[in-house]
């Protein structure tokens, strides 16, 4: 069972294969500068590696007595629409019973019209990545609102920066990833190197 856990190096392959983990010199719609950018949803376009990086996170929760004991009666739930992939392949590994994901509207995160408080199952929140925890606690609290429990969360790649639990609940991953971002390009080593910048859209 844990063989399914594919290590972190492992990952990596698979993300700079498929696109998904890129190096250069990029510049974030906030002014951050950074010479590393994953556009995640570039690894989930093949079925073969989208089901690698889902069943192997989603075996972060099968063992997790509290987690295995509560299946089928789970949901899983995305924070984002780059989570929509991460959280069907989940949903098929774990057999869970729903699937649920927030979407940005106005500037504001909500769920889909007429989800209806109780109705929601215990959840496990994942996203492709975590890259300051905003989305994932954003997400936490309109699943609260709809009177259901946040007992599992993870992303493919959470950045080291990102806070590792959500309340009581550890935030798993299949990488952790020690992000280098300058706040401008005033300290950025590339900036001083003159290399051509590359604008990322989120
Ligand atoms: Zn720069």
């Amino acid at each position: 069972m844990v063989d399914l856990i594919p290590s972190s190096d492992t990952v990596m392959q698979i993300l700079k294969r498929t696109g998904a983990f890129r190096e250069g010199h990029f510049v974030y719609p906030n002014g951050k500068h950074s010479p590393h950018y994953f556009q995640m949803p570039l690894a989930f376009r093949y079925y073969d590696t989208a089901r690698v990086l889902a069943v192997g996170l989603s075996r972060k929760f099968r063992v997790d007595r509290d987690i295995s004991s509560q299946l089928p009666k789970v949901s899983i739930i995305s924070p984002s629409s780059g989570g929509i992939p991460v959280a069907f392949g989940v949903r098929d590994a774990l057999s869970a019973e729903q699937i649920y994901w927030a979407e940005q509207e106005d500037n504001k995160r909500r769920f889909r019209q007429y989800i209806n408080r109780g109705e929601v199952n215990p959840s496990i929140m994942v996203d492709d990545i975590i890259r300051s925890g905003l989305a994932i606690e954003e997400t936490a609290t309109l699943v609260k609102e709809l009177g259901s429990a946040v007992i599992g969360c993870g992303a493919i790649v959470r950045f080291t920066s990102a806070p590792d639990k959500l309340g009581d609940v550890p935030i798993r991953s299949l990488v952790e990833f020690d992000a280098h971002m300058y706040d401008s390009g005033d300290d950025c080593a590339d900036c001083k190197k003159s290399v051509p910048i590359e604008n990322v859209r989120f």
